[in-house]
């Protein structure tokens, strides 16, 4: 089993959601612990929980409607009706058509879960009527119906749950990780882009929380958890310039003391004064999406990102004094495999500190012209779940894996940057954490160069 890299963010929000409002809960991953359905049956039954919470998709994860299907089969016989329930941070069109095509869901709740799930478990608790429950859909005479949610205050949302799992037990790879505990903080949700690759697009639109709220999360984190070093999970950060300016000068004033964090972007989104900004406020690595440096890939994928931004952003993170992570993709629409090849040309040009290469993987009713899907959906292989894509100009999936390993062999096996990481190590003043790091991700960098699974 690959062990899951992000924390099961929404749930540990919805169930702080309802243990404010005085329920009692408990999250099962079974996506870390069991893939075993008859095990996940036998927990519910065992527990008798009031009200089950089926996850439909948090941070990264998603259930297909096989899955979901078969699940919601298994379950719907020992849980008493009305008490059965799917979840997920999922639009109105992506909420509605989950429920067409797993039949056996009895009902589903959309949009910001945690608002829907407390109204739900106060009305079950009181004896109420769902009927109209705003962010759900149910099941109609003759179909699926849809509530709207309307608008919401994300600051009313509590601070994640993360008492109820082992946060120790989700483990990003080390070059997003310092030694010590990652939490992970939205200081917004979704993203204004439209990159047709990408899970967050299916999701509802943008939404963004106070510079208050958000320091008085990592304020509450650092006092409950006594958390160092969170990474702010926001798909980009600096959606509004303004606001990550406000929280970069009040951040070292009123957030915990030598707070750590890390986040993601755009190269398009960053500038000199906001990276040293970040930088000043104990930022150490930025993540950016940058997917391709071949103009056609990128405009044939939705990614309206202009590749001269690339080259001049991470050169300016690195002056800031921030990491930098450059993320892309091999076989976006529009793509060829010389195309592939000059993409990584570059990318080892603009030397970034870290490089990481994923295939497209996608639903089966997305896929784009130009291009075909060559796989199962699977995430045990490939590092995040759904079909993988080819577009016209590649022979197959072993063309596309076999330019995914060639990338990391090219970037991370060059002597010029080993010794430019070993330099850095020394220089770190933390030799023994960062020798460790390297170690750990010398030995991914080394399986992912070999094609073999990010983790046994
Ligand atoms: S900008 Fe990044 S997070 Fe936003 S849709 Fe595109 S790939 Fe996804």
């Amino acid at each position: 089993m690959v062990r899951p890299r992000h924390a099961p963010h929404y749930s540990a929000i919805v169930a702080a959601a309802l243990r404010q409002e005085g329920h009692g809960v408990s999250i099962a991953d079974h996506h870390l612990q069991t893939h075993s359905l008859a095990v996940i049956v036998d927990d519910v039954v065992r527990s008798a929980p009031d009200l089950v919470l089926v996850m439909h998709s948090d941070y990264n994860r998603e259930l297909t409607a096989e899955l979901l299907e078969r699940l919601f089969g298994a379950l719907r016989p020992v849980v008493p009706e009305g008490r059965l329930w799917c979840y997920g941070r999922l639009d109105e069109k992506t909420a509605l058509s989950a429920m067409e095509s797993a039949p056996s869901m009895p009902a589903l709740l959309f949009g910001e879960p945690e608002f829907g799930a407390v109204e739900l478990a106060n009305r079950l608790q009181s004896g109420q009527d769902v009927a109209g429950l705003a962010g759900s859909v149910q099941r109609g005479e003759e179909r699926p119906e849809l509530i709207a949610q309307g608008p919401l205050n994300l600051d009313a949302s509590p601070v994640p749950a993360w008492d109820l799992i082992d946060i120790t037990d989700y483990g990003f790879s080390p070059h997003q990780q310092p030694s010590d505990v990652v939490y992970p903080v939205l200081a917004s949700r979704g993203c204004p882009f439209p990159c047709f690759y990408c899970e967050v697009r299916s999701r509802p639109s943008w939404i963004g929380r106070s510079v208050d709220a958000v320091l008085a999360e990592l304020n509450t984190l650092h006092q409950t958890y006594g958390t160092k070093s969170v990474f702010i999970a926001d798909p980009t950060f600096g959606v509004q310039r303004e606001w990550a300016m406000e929280f970069c000068r009040r951040l070292p004033q009123e957030g915990p003391p030598g707070l750590r964090w890390s986040c993601m972007s755009r190269t398009d989104r960053v500038d000199q004064e906001m990276l040293q900004a970040m930088s000043d406020a104990g930022c150490w690595n930025i993540l950016f999406g940058i997917e391709s440096l071949n103009p056609k890939a990128l405009a044939a994928a939705s990614k309206a990102l202009d590749p001269k931004t690339v080259g001049p952003a991470i050169a300016a993170a690195k002056a800031a004094g921030l990491e930098v992570i450059a993320s892309i993709m091999i076989g976006l629409p529009g793509d060829t495999p010389a195309g592939v090849d000059r993409t990584i040309e570059k990318l080892i040009e603009f030397d970034p500190d870290f490089a990481q290469f994923f295939v497209v993987q996608i639903g089966e009713h997305e896929v784009p012209d130009g291009g075909r899907l060559v796989s199962d959906w699977d995430g045990s292989r490939y590092d995040f779940w759904g079909h993988v894509f080819a577009p016209d100009a590649f022979e197959g999936k072993e063309q596309l894996l076999a330019l995914r390993r060639s990338a990391y062999r090219r970037f991370y096996l060059r002597p010029r940057y080993i010794k430019g990481r070993v330099g850095k190590m020394v220089r770190s003043g933390e030799f023994g954490t960062q020798l460790r790091r390297a170690v750990q991700g010398g030995f991914l960098a080394l399986r992912l160069a070999a094609g073999q699974r990010p983790s046994a």
